[in-house]
């Protein structure tokens, strides 16, 4: 079986499919592994070492696509929206596993279909343990958690630790996390980590008992948070009542704080807007928010995708795609997830695309040139 990873293309994405450590393993499952030449470069997986660890280097992109039964790729479809025709070159009922955005209408799409590809979306794994290994979204979400906390920290008039030196002492900063999902815990314990005093809020009670574990504080309002949960896990979208209520509710943390991460997610909605321009005035001068979900519409009413926005002397920062800033964890991580659900879909070193494992079902959203989950049939039309 070829299994080929081509170089991204999407502007600024510098992460890449799979990297060396992870070859020899799909090589003992069977299969012959084709890189592009330079896929890995920027994110510091250099050519050489794919080959030491068997895997065959192709200096055109369109000779490596020709040669595809299955693609790797972090981005496909309309997660890489700016190259629709990119898999042009893919032989008919070759399988494409990447991060695809499927719920989003997009041309690429219609290639899938053409083409007759068997196309997995990573971002619909299941949140179950034994999917665990193969969560992407968890995965990145860490990385951007971290980083987040970083970015605040760079744009901070103030340090993070507390110190006491001959010149005074100095207060730690008081940092805020907004939604205690994957990256918020991520960004509370680094910024725990860099000496920060940090408090955090989530609409899901459940989430108190984690933030309290990375030794920082839960913040409660006097909310009706009862059906805050769906039954995987995630939060659901409130009312719009709710989110007017909880506006003025976190306006006086928010003044208490030198930065604000905010990471709080709806799947498959925009993000809840939490701060309005009105909280940000309310803010000290000199504070920061990062706002993790700016690529989702921003959980601040000023945030602006790949911009600082200045407003007030308050800072607020929304970053695009902070997994890539961090490329080289980044594709270790991704590589592990992906080969891994690649690996759980090969059988005797045959391919076996098992529709009772849920973890398989969950991921497909075209096969052989139908739309495998109905309800994506709008977003391929
Ligand atoms: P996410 O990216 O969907 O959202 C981030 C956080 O924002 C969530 O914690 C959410 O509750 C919160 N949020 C949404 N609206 C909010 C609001 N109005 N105010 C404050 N916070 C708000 O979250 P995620 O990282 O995907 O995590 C969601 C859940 O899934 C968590 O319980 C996490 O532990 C769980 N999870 C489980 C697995 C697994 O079992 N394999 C893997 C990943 C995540």
């Amino acid at each position: 079986m070829n299994v080929v990873v081509p170089k991204e293309l999407f502007p600024g994405e510098l992460r890449v499919a799979l990297i060396p450590a992870q070859v020899p393993q799909l090589v003992q499952a069977g299969a012959h592994v084709f890189i592009e030449q330079g896929a890995g470069e920027a994110s510091g997986y250099i050519d050489e070492e794919y080959k030491k660890k068997g895997a065959e280097i192709v200096n055109s992109r369109k000779n490596l696509l020709a040669k595809a039964q299955v693609v790797l790729k972090v981005r496909a479809g309309a997660a890489d929206s700016e190259h629709p025709n990119d898999l042009k070159d893919v032989p008919e009922e070759a399988v494409v596993i990447a991060m695809l955005e499927p719920y989003m209408r997009h041309e690429s799409f219609g290639l899938f279909l053409k083409k007759k590809l068997t196309a997995f979306s990573l971002e619909r794994v299941p949140r179950t343990t034994r999917a665990q290994a193969m969560d992407v979204l968890s995965s990145m979400a860490s990385v951007a958690g971290y980083k987040s906390v970083l970015i605040g920290a760079m744009h901070s008039q103030k340090m993070f630790p507390m110190m006491m030196t001959a010149a005074g002492t100095i207060r730690s900063a008081e940092v805020f996390v907004i939604g205690a999902g994957v990256a918020g815990l991520q960004a509370i314990a680094t910024a725990k980590r860099l000496g920060a005093h940090v408090r955090a809020y989530d609409i899901r009670t459940a989430s108190k008992e984690q933030v309290e574990s990375l030794g920082a504080r839960f913040v409660e309002f006097d909310l009706d948070t009862g059906s805050s949960e769906s039954n995987q896990g995630y939060a659901k979208q409130m009312s719009e009542e709710f989110y007017r209520r909880q506006r003025e509710l976190m306006t006086a943390e928010l003044a208490k704080s030198d930065v604000v991460i905010t990471t709080a997610a709806v799947p498959g909605k925009k993000a809840p807007v939490l701060i309005t321009a009105s909280m940000v005035d309310a803010m000290t001068d000199g504070s920061v928010i990062v706002d993790l979900a700016a690529e989702r519409g921003g959980n601040c009413e000023l945030t602006k995708l790949n911009e600082t926005v200045v407003a007030k002397n308050v800072r607020v920062v929304g970053p695009n795609n902070l997994a890539s800033s961090s490329a080289y964890h980044a594709s270790q991580m991704f590589s592990k997830n992906i080969s891994t659900f690649f690996l759980n879909m090969i059988k005797d070193k045959q391919w076996n695309i098992d529709l009772e494992d849920d973890i398989i079902s969950s991921c497909l959203v075209c096969r052989n040139g139908s739309v495998f989950d109905e309800s994506l049939t709008e977003y391929f039309s």
